[in-house]
Parts: structure tokens; C-alpha cells; sequence
């Protein structure tokens, strides 16, 4: 019988290179990792066992996966079992044997074993029957993983784990399939798989060693944790485990908040049969907000008049819903108006399920309201539904009001260089209100801080939201203010990595750092560009200019009117200096960045891509783009003359720091695909 005391994380490290391999082993287990999983499959060459089982800190599995199982592998089977028992000679703890082979291998020694199934297609019809075979097995741990095709899947692999004859890993893989690989801890399994680097690609739907760990808090788990969760599809991205669990956490509450995908149609058959695991209580996000009001048996106001839910909470019948999204939005602003809110005239900007929510929330507290939405009849519809006055979207600049809320997603990332409204209408007495909170700093609320306006961003609303939910769930106030900290650490990817030093995070850290600088002038598409193409490598990115703002709250032109040129490019330097530090990541630098002699040695430290763009096109993109050059004092009143001049003072430096030059014409994923096909040239796989 197994050894494991869980529950734990088995940490699985996959690299190509020996080096690399014992570098994470040993920062897994400086980390806190009791457990860690070898991919052997993953090593470019043959394993050197005695030097991966060198200064071991914990027990160490072995496996060597094929890729009909979703690994690596790419010699022949026989080699890959005599390799198996040369492991097991080596003196691994545990090594993983698929059941098509476990009576090839014979035990030997004090050599723990992993009898295992992977299915990448689905679930076999006789699951239960296979779980029983393995178990008869001479194996001290059974491992299932399987593909789930619906989300009703991973309840009836968790049933496996309701008192089997040995000890049990059994989850679903892929997206749908993520819950199930916490959830299974607390029915009594061992362990969980954690990716140590989860760009690796491990395994599908593995989450990040350091976040089962964090986040989920994977070794306190036990058999009465509660269980909530957010539904939608996708909810990968979503930051509601990040901040519920951190809530919990702090109000010392025995409870866990997971995310489960829930494709559309299927809600009601997922509700019914996560009953049975139990969950308490959801957040309810796209696109299910409307099915989970018509499920629901108790509605609150807000869900009876809106028809969407964002909240449901378990009850002896049934669920009841709620909408907190209104509250929260009126809770915001009234925490945040100079004026009271009855007195204010508000222009809501689209008229989608956030613009809804909040427009019954206005009429309620009596508000006068414009609605304004790019379709017309939805617009309308709305309007009249809460007896606000429509205003064409083409007359939307000169609407009078004194306050406007943004809630169409024009600016959301990946599309940041955008916004809704054009900044000539932002008069500095405005209050802008942008509901979108990724990223924090829209184009909208910093061309808004540019002109003066007072702004609110869509992260207090956003946390109000969740903190209402949590008030629903276990009767307790909601940490606002750490659960405010969570979502802008999160959304930072600067803040972020402060938290955690790079030599941690990343073992063995080449000398230098992994940077990708994008140089170019304002307009050729860095920052987005930035973005696309650290999701592609799974790194961080950083927008020069806008954590410049962010660190000195002010704006760019602020900075150039109270410290001139000379000014502005000091703390250019040192925020760029700064983002020299992380690892991983993928900076968008301001247009001027060459012009000092420091920054061009700072951007030595990383490959240079420079974006380049003939003046019109960049001309034109500013014109367009609501952050013209008004808001750049350098770009001054020359127009396209001045582009163009600044353009051929400039040339000679990007061409002298790139490292790749690319037309910046073409569009910004083809530019990402460009440049991610171009760095991943490197050696390891
Ligand atoms: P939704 O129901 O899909 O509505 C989207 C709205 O955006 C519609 O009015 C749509 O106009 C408009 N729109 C989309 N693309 C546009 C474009 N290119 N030009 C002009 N208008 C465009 O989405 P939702 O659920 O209301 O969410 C909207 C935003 O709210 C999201 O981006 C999100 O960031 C934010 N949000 C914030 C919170 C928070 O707590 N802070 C919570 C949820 C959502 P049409 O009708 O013409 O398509």
C-alpha cells in the first residue's frame, strides 16, 4: 500500500535537459513539494538516473509517457521498459506503469507503483469495471485520467474514489475536466497533479503547482470543505477563485471555490449532478446568467426584473439567485462621486447584460439616464425599459451628462489601444465609470485622466460584486480591501512578479533574464502585440508607459508639463530598469526608449523586435486611435510632418538595438506568430 499521506500536489516536472530537470527539482522542493513526478519522456537524450535522483528532497516518481497516452516518448516500446525497470533499479520511489504493462514489470526492491489509464478520447462505457481490475493489480496506487466529454463526467469519475479497495487518483482532463482534480482530494484522494512550469504543456487542463498551493491551499483540504465555484465558459481566465479563496483564507473559513466549465445547454444537467458532490453555492458568469435565473426556484429582485442571475446559492429545494452585479455598481459609485448620485446625469455606453444590470440599478435610485449602444434596437429596448432616453450612437459625443459609464467591452483586453468614445468629448468635469477591469488602466480612463476627468475603474465594481456573493455564501463581511489587493496584483503583471522574486520562480534563471523588448514609434501596435504574444509563450508582458503612469499617478503629459522632456525620460529609465528585473517577459517600451544611451544598454538584456511602420500608416492609426498625439507633448502639432521627423531621428537608433524587424502593418497576431515562431528557434523543446 501507498505511502502518501495526502492530500498533496504531485509536482510533475517536464524539461529536456538534465540541468534543468534537477535545477526545478530542487526550487519544487524549496517551494514546499513532497511529491515530485519525473516526465522522463520529456529528456532530449537518456536519462542519467543517478544524476536526476542526486540530492533527492522528496520521493520521486517515474514516468515515461507515450504519446498515445498524451506523453513524449519517441522510441520503442521495449525501450521504454527496460528503461522503466533501469529506473526502478536507480531506486525511484514510485514509478507509474500503464495496466497494459504492469505484469511486464515486476516489483522489485522498495519501489512503490502507479498503475495507470489514460484515455485523451473520453470515458470507456466500463469505467467502473477497469477501476476494479486495477485495483486487483499489483499496484500500491491507482491512476485514472480520462478526457471528459460533458461536464457531468467528472461526477461519475469522482465516484470512483468512494471507498476503493486502493488508494485512488481519478480525474478528467482538458478544460471541462479541471474541478475534478481538486474535488477528488476532497473525496479522499492522494494526491493531485501540479505542473511545476505549466508552459511545458504537461497534461491537459493541469493547473500550476504554485497556485494548487496558494490559491487553493491543496493540503488543508479535507472531506467537510465546502465547496462554491464560478460556472461559464471559459472561466479559465476568471479571477473569482483568485479572490474568493483568498477571502475565505482570511476569514479563516474551511472552504474552497473551484472553476467549472459549463458549455451553454448544459446547466441544468450540471446542476443536478454536482449535487451529489455537494457545491454550495455559484458565481454565474457568460453565457449562462440568463438559464441560471429561469433554473432557479427563489429569485431576488434584481433577477425577477433583469431575467440574469449572477449568483446561485444552494438550498434544501433547489438554488436560489441573485444578481449582485446592480448593487455593486451603484455601491461603487456612491463611494466614489464627488456629487450625490441623484444628482447626476448619467450616459451609459452599450446596452449588453452589465449595461442592463446597471441601468435598473440607476432607475431604482431615481438617476437620470441616456443609454447609448452601437445596435440601435437593443439600445432602445433597454431605454424603454427603464425609462431612460435613447441617444443615437453617432450623437453619443454630445449627449449632456455629467458622468458616463462605460459598460461595452471596447478596450478589454486584447484590444486595449481602444476606446468607446472619443477623448475631445471627456470634459475635465466628467466622472468616467469604465466597467471593464483587464486591464485596469483602459484607453478610455487614461485618456479621461489625461483630460482632467475624475475615473473609476472596473476593478471596485468588480470586487464589490464577488464580495457580495461571499456575504451569500457564508454569512460573513467580505475583506474588500484584501480581495481589492488580490484582483490588482493579478491584473499587474508587474505587481504580480514582485510577489514573487524571479529567483524563485523560475530555477536556475539564465544569467539574463527571458525579456523580449518591442520597440517602435507610438501607434505601430506594442502593446498589443505584447500581449498576444505572452499568452502564446506563457509569460508575463508590461506596458512601459502605462506602469509608468500606474507607479507616479500621473499621466504621461501631466509628467512632461511639471518635469519637462528630461524629466519624463529619467523616470522612463527607471521603470524600465525596473521591468529588466522579471523574468518571462515581454515589454512594450515607450516609442522614445532609444534615445538614451542607458536604455540602449538595458535593451542588450533580451532579443529586440522592432515594429516598424511607415509614417502614414502611424499618422493615420493616431488620428483614429482617441490617444492622439494631443495627449503626447512630444508628438507636438507637426501632425504627420512631425511623425515623420521624429520617425528619421529615430531610425538609426531602432535599427541599431533590433534584433528582428517586422512590417508592423500587418495585424498584430500575425506580428505575435511572427516573433513567437522567431524566439522559440532556441534549443529546448
Ligand atoms: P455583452 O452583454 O456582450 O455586451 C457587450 C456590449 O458591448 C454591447 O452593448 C455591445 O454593443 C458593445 N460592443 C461590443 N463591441 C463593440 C464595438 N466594437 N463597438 C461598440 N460597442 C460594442 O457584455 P457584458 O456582459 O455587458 O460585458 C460588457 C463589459 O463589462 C465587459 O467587457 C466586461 O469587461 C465588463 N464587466 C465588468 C464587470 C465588473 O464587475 N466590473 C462585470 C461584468 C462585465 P452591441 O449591442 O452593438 O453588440
Amino acid at each position: 500500500m501507498s505511502t502518501i499521506k495526502g492530500p498533496i500536489v504531485c509536482v510533475v516536472i517536464g524539461r529536456t535537459r538534465h540541468r534543468m530537470m534537477q535545477a526545478e527539482i530542487q526550487e519544487a522542493a524549496k517551494q514546499g513539494a513532497k511529491l515530485i513526478e519525473l516526465r522522463l519522456d520529456f529528456l532530449s537524450r537518456d536519462p542519467d538516473f543517478k544524476r536526476l535522483l542526486r540530492d533527492r528532497p522528496c520521493p520521486m516518481v517515474a514516468t515515461i509517457r507515450r504519446p498515445s497516452d498524451g506523453g513524449r516518448w519517441n522510441g520503442t516500446e521495449d525501450q521504454r521498459l527496460r528503461l522503466l525497470r533501469h529506473a526502478i533499479v536507480a531506486g525511484f520511489d514510485f514509478v507509474d506503469l500503464e495496466i497494459d504493462i504492469i505484469q511486464q514489470i515486476p516489483r522489485f526492491g522498495t519501489t512503490q507503483r502507479i498503475v495507470s489509464y489514460h484515455n485523451l478520447q473520453g470515458i470507456p462505457d466500463n469505467l467502473e469495471a477497469l477501476h476494479k481490475q486495477m485495483c486487483e493489480e499489483d499496484a500500491d496506487i491507482v491512476k485514472i485520467a480520462v478526457n471528459a466529454q460533458t461536464t457531468t463526467d467528472n461526477v461519475r469519475v469522482l465516484k470512483l474514489l468512494k471507498n476503493p479497495p486502493k488508494p485512488t487518483v481519478a480525474f478528467c482532463m482538458g478544460d471541462l475536466g479541471t474541478c475534478s482534480r481538486l474535488l477528488g482530494l476532497r473525496q479522499g484522494m492522494p494526491f493531485t497533479y501540479g505542473a511545476f512550469n505549466k508552459e511545458r504543456h504537461i497534461a491537459p487542463g493541469v493547473q500550476a503547482f504554485r497556485d494548487l498551493q496558494q490559491i487553493y491551499r491543496v493540503d488543508e483540504i479535507k472531506p467537510e470543505t465546502k465547496i462554491f465555484g464560478v460556472i461559464g465558459d471559459p472561466v479559465a481566465h476568471s479571477l473569482s477563485p483568485l479572490i474568493h479563496n483568498a477571502a475565505f483564507q482570511a476569514r479563516g473559513i474551511d472552504a474552497r471555490y473551484v472553476s467549472f466549465r459549463v458549455p451553454r445547454g448544459e446547466l441544468q444537467s450540471f446542476l443536478q449532478a454536482f449535487r451529489e458532490i455537494p457545491v454550495e453555492g455559484y458565481s454565474v458568469t457568460l453565457p449562462q446568467k440568463e438559464a441560471a435565473a429561469k433554473i432557479a426556484d427563489e429569485k431576488d429582485e434584481a433577477v425577477e426584473v433583469m431575467g440574469a442571475a449572477n449568483t446561485l446559492v444552494a438550498t434544501t429545494k433547489g438554488f436560489r439567485a441573485a444578481n449582485t452585479d446592480a448593487q455593486a455598481a451603484i455601491d461603487s459609485l456612491k463611494a466614489h462621486l464627488p456629487t450625490p448620485l441623484q444628482s447626476r446625469r448619467v450616459l451609459l455606453v452599450g446596452a449588453g447584460g452589465v449595461a442592463r444590470a446597471i441601468a435598473f440599478g440607476l432607475k431604482k435610485e431615481g438617476v437620470v439616464t441616456y443609454v447609448t449602444n452601437r445596435t440601435e434596437e437593443r439600445g432602445v429596448k433597454l431605454a424603454d425599459e427603464v425609462g431612460a432616453k435613447f441617444v443615437d450612437w453617432t450623437a453619443r459625443h454630445a449627449t449632456d451628462c455629467d458622468t458616463i459609464i462605460n459598460c461595452t467591452s471596447v478596450g478589454m483586453h486584447p484590444n486595449v489601444d481602444e476606446s468607446p468614445l472619443h477623448h475631445s468629448c471627456l470634459n475635465s468635469g466628467i466622472f468616467v465609470f469604465d466597467t471593464i477591469y483587464t486591464p485596469e488602466t483602459t484607453m478610455l480612463i487614461r485618456d479621461a485622466r489625461e483630460r482632467g476627468c475624475p475615473v473609476l475603474t472596473g476593478v471596485d465594481m468588480f470586487v464589490r460584486q464577488a464580495g457580495l456573493q461571499f456575504q451569500m455564501f457564508t454569512g460573513q463581511t467580505p475583506p474588500l480591501e484584501l480581495m481589492t489587493d488580490v484582483v490588482r496584483k493579478a491584473l499587474s503583471p508587474v505587481q504580480a512578479r514582485a510577489a514573487a522574486p524571479v529567483e524563485e520562480a523560475v530555477p536556475e534563471a539564465p544569467a539574463t533574464p527571458r525579456l523580449i523588448f518591442l520597440i517602435g514609434y507610438r501607434g505601430a501596435g506594442k502593446t498589443t502585440i505584447a500581449q498576444l504574444l505572452a499568452d502564446k509563450l506563457g509569460w508575463i508582458w508590461a506596458d512601459a508607459d502605462a506602469v509608468l503612469e500606474d507607479r507616479y499617478g500621473k499621466s504621461i503629459k501631466e509628467i512632461f508639463a511639471e518635469e519637462g522632456e528630461a524629466g519624463f525620460r529619467d523616470r522612463e529609465a527607471a521603470i524600465l530598469e525596473e521591468l529588466c528585473a522579471y523574468d518571462c517577459c515581454v515589454i512594450a517600451t515607450g516609442g522614445g526608449v532609444v534615445l538614451r544611451e542607458d536604455n540602449r544598454e538595458r535593451l542588450k538584456l533580451g532579443p529586440v523586435v522592432w515594429l516598424n511602420a511607415p509614417a502614414d500608416v502611424l499618422w493615420q492609426r493616431l488620428q483614429s486611435d482617441s490617444a492622439t498625439a494631443e495627449q503626447r507633448p512630444d508628438l507636438a502639432q507637426g501632425g504627420r510632418a512631425e511623425i515623420e521627423e521624429l520617425l528619421r531621428a529615430r531610425m538609426p537608433l531602432y535599427d541599431a538595438c533590433q534584433n528582428l524587424t517586422l512590417d508592423a502593418t500587418q495585424s498584430p497576431e500575425m506580428i505575435a506568430e511572427l516573433i513567437g515562431v522567431w524566439y522559440q528557434g532556441e534549443p529546448e523543446a
